[in-house]
């Protein structure tokens, strides 16, 4: 395709003299014959380059320029002031006002053809680098999603369930709020991989973790915790609450029927349960500690079930920190 270029220049004798070389050197080019029109083509045409004469009548060709440079629709075109006056003064006012070059006259139609050739160049590489810059933004959004979310499940991975677990505890304890956990094992999992595989084994997580996502209130905070053990925050929510979230999810993930190969399954869960009332040391880890703990208990219990942390029955001596 033609690049096409705009030349703003007040005397038809001379603009059509350069327009012909232009053209000749296969440029497509508009004309306006004043500053004011200039700006009006340049807005409505967006041509690829702007050869602008510096003395006109209307508007000199350094105020066209400055609006140019001011107009967001306009600005990364790039200008070449022509002109007589040619004084070092008035250069560097045209490249103060943003000109990309300056050419004085009379110029040779080579030196004229070399200088658009290389704005044009300056501006090609300006439109890569900025589709480069939004191609690598794009990435990075795609990699920090990535890096929070466990790719099996779609819910947050254990890190990002780190982080929210340390924020949600500061803003409990700050606002005296209550805080729960909820630690989820599903039960005989290896025996279900080993009887009917390794992917019926995903599709069943995929599905507990779409009942847990479910059955949740929208500020608690799911996440797959490791293999087939979930964490789950809640906010604002005490541990008898908890305990009927808790026994909720249980029944969700127990009411799912699996088929696999003829073989009608179900999976249980086991689920321990602690509240911020647990956490007498004021650190956060602990809070998922006494969880897991609970859990151990419910296993011991005979799975299939939820318990909540009690510090008499649950808590092996100094296994707290
Ligand atoms: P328990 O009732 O005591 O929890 O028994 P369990 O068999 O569930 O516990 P165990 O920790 O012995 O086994 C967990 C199994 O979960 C072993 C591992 O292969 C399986 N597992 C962990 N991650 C995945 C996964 O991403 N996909 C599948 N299919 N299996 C997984
Ligand atoms: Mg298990
Ligand atoms: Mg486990």
């Amino acid at each position: 395709m033609k690049a096409k270029l705009l030349l703003i220049d007040d005397s038809e004798a001379q603009s059509s003299q350069i327009r012909l070389t232009l053209e000749r050197l296969g440029y497509a080019v508009e004309w306006a014959s004043s500053g004011v029109e200039g700006l009006k083509l340049a807005r409505s045409s967006r041509p690829d380059l702007v050869l602008l004469d510096v003395v006109m009548t209307d508007i000199d060709g350094f105020a066209v320029c400055r609006w140019l440079k001011m107009n967001a629709d306009t600005r990364e075109i790039p200008v070449i002031m022509l002109t007589v006056r040619n004084t070092v003064a008035d250069r560097v006012e045209g490249l103060n006002i943003g000109a990309d070059d300056y050419l004085p006259k009379p110029f040779q139609d080579q030196e004229l053809e070399a200088r658009i050739f290389a704005a044009l160049r300056v501006k090609a590489a300006h439109a890569e680098l900025k589709e480069r810059n939004l191609q690598l933004e794009t990435m990075l959004h795609h990699v920090e999603a990535l890096a929070i979310t466990d790719a099996l499940t779609g819910l947050f991975n254990r890190r990002r369930f780190a982080d929210v677990l340390k924020r949600e505890f500061a803003v409990t304890k700050r606002y005296k709020n209550t805080l729960s956990c909820l630690m989820i094992d599903l039960d005989h999992f290896k025996r279900l991989n080993d009887l009917f595989g390794h992917d019926a084994g995903d599709q069943v997580l995929k599905e507990a973790a779409r009942r847990i996502q479910t059955s949740l209130r929208e500020v608690d905070v799911p996440a797959r915790y490791g293999g087939e053990e979930f964490a789950i925050l809640l906010p604002h929510t005490g541990k008898l609450e908890a305990y009927i979230v808790a026994e909720r999810l249980r029944n969700a993930i127990r009411s799912a029927e699996f088929n696999f190969g003829g073989e009608r399954t179900v999976v249980t869960a086991s689920i321990g349960i602690s509240g911020n009332i647990d956490v007498p040391t004021g650190h956060a880890d602990d809070l998922v500690k006494a969880a897991d703990l609970a859990l151990y208990e419910a296993k011991r219990q005979g799975r299939d079930r939820a318990v909540l942390f009690d510090d008499r029955t649950s808590l092996p001596p100094n296994s707290m920190r």
